[in-house]
């Protein structure tokens, strides 16, 4: 589905699988491709807006965790496009595969997962409209980004904030301090659009300024805000 021009929203399909988002420009993006049980699904929704998986240049995930990254290795054997990860997902690798494979209880197909084809540090350039900045959020994981256009003013913000909620710190290496730090910075971004990783997406400045406002006083972050 069509949620801004060039950006598309495939919502997630069961409990163990994560909203993806392909934003076009002079290179196109896929973020999180969710579980490869869906990818048939996920392709047949594309083909409806006229997109596909041949126009798909680079993927990328949030974070290390399976319900996001496990289409990756399938779309990286069948299509020609680069695997693009994070330095810090480059750094906890093969520690969050071990360990999320293990959390999650997913077979050993998802730890063989993928290797990166490209690093990306802060900045993703797709063309024109979109120089993404690309966030290390930490605190749900080690791992975990935020991706944001200061151009289309949106911004993916994996499982670090959702509507009405956070991520979950309990997971390996997990940490709520970091998490609170890293909404935080999020928070203070110019932000349209909010393309969460789970659940329902937030559109308007408004609806986003008061989703981080129930998220402050929702689960206690008003204070610790204050002091970062
Ligand atoms: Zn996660
Ligand atoms: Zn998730």
């Amino acid at each position: 589905m069509r949620v801004q021009e060039g950006v598309y929203w495939y919502r997630e399909k069961g409990p163990f699988d994560a909203n993806t988002y392909v934003i076009e420009d002079e290179l196109t993006l896929m973020i999180d491709p969710g579980l490869r049980d869906y990818l048939k699904l996920r392709l047949e929704e594309m083909e409806r807006d006229n997109m596909s998986m041949e126009r798909v240049d680079i993927v990328m995930i949030t974070h290390l965790h399976p319900d996001h990254y496990d289409a990756v290795a399938v779309l990286k054997e069948n299509y020609d496009l680069r695997v693009a990860l994070h330095t810090s997902q480059l750094a906890y690798l093969e520690p969050m595969i071990e360990e999320a494979a293990r959390f999650f209880g997913m077979p050993a197909r998802s730890r063989l997962a993928f290797c990166a084809d490209m690093e990306i540090k802060d900045v993703l350039r797709l063309g024109d409209r979109h120089e993404l900045q690309v966030i290390h959020t930490p605190g749900h994981s080690p791992d975990s980004i935020c991706l944001y256009s200061p151009g289309g003013k949106f911004l993916v913000s994996g499982d670090l904030v959702f509507e009405h909620g956070v991520g979950r710190t309990d997971l390996p290496f997990g940490n709520e301090e970091e998490l609170i730090r890293s909404i935080h910075r999020i928070s203070l971004l110019e932000t349209e659009l909010l393309l969460t990783g789970h659940g329902s997406i937030i559109k308007g400045r408004a609806g986003i300024a008061s989703n981080y406002e129930f998220i402050r006083s929702f689960y206690g972050y008003g204070d610790n805000l204050r002091q970062t």
